[in-house]
């Protein structure tokens, strides 16, 4: 049986979103006014994340220290290790950067076991340039990757399917996986549209509640005991 794991990056795995860290240091109130009108929807997100990334202006080791200062929730590096070793596969799903992400795997000792569905990038003159590969089946004008269809990809394959994220990209991926986990916006908005998850506040829950379902789902006793409640996964 294939029990897989997808996961948001920014926010999620990581706690404070590249582009923010970015536009704190380096880029000030006129990307804040950006950050709001990406918000409205009046900016594409891989459009306002290319503003930020590609505006740096530092030197590769600025940036890659940058990089490195990314605040990660270290349970979530214990998770990747747990799920590979004893369950399936760990795929992070991220409509980011694939350069910063891959530098913080590298760091934390997992990027030989994870598999990123994210924007290719690359460091050049200074920034970051985020290059979406329009050849994938998951490309999306708006995200670069579309994490409802890339995690739709993923559940093709597998048997069950969690996902976890926080913010509102994440949605279309919440509404197609087996079994949620949300924290902050995504959690809001999943309440308000009346799907069923799991609130977290780090992987340590999330490490908890799949720990208890596994053998649940592996009986094949997940649906009996979760549909029949009657609540819209
Ligand atoms: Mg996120």
């Amino acid at each position: 049986m294939r029990i897989v794991f997808a996961s948001d990056f920014d926010g999620t795995v990581s706690l404070r979103d590249f582009y923010w860290i970015v536009i704190d240091k380096y880029l000030g109130d006129k990307y804040v006014e950006l950050y709001h009108r990406w918000q409205r929807k009046e900016i594409k997100d891989v459009d306002f994340l290319n503003m930020v990334f590609n505006n740096i202006n530092k030197d590769y080791e600025t940036v890659l220290n940058d990089i490195y200062s990314i605040p990660i929730d270290m349970k979530a590096i214990e998770f990747m290790k747990w799920f590979v070793e004893n369950v399936g596969d760990f795929y992070l799903v991220s409509a980011g950067c694939k350069y910063y992400i891959d530098i913080l795997l590298e760091k934390y000792g997992v990027k030989d076991i994870v598999k990123v569905i994210a924007n290719p990038g690359y460091y050049k003159d200074g920034s970051i340039y985020m290059v979406p590969d329009t050849t994938k089946e998951y490309y999306s004008e708006v995200f670069g990757v579309d994490k409802g269809k890339a995690v739709e990809i993923i559940k093709r394959e597998s048997d069950f399917v969690f996902f976890a994220g926080d913010s509102r990209p994440d949605y279309y991926a919440a509404k197609v996986a087996d079994y949620v986990f949300a924290k902050y916006q995504l959690a809001d908005i999943l309440r308000q549209e009346g799907i069923r998850f799991f609130e977290f506040k780090d992987f340590g829950d999330i490490m908890e509640e799949t720990r208890r379902l596994i053998p649940l789902i592996k009986e094949g006793r997940f649906k009996e005991v979760y549909y029949e409640k009657n609540i819209g996964v």
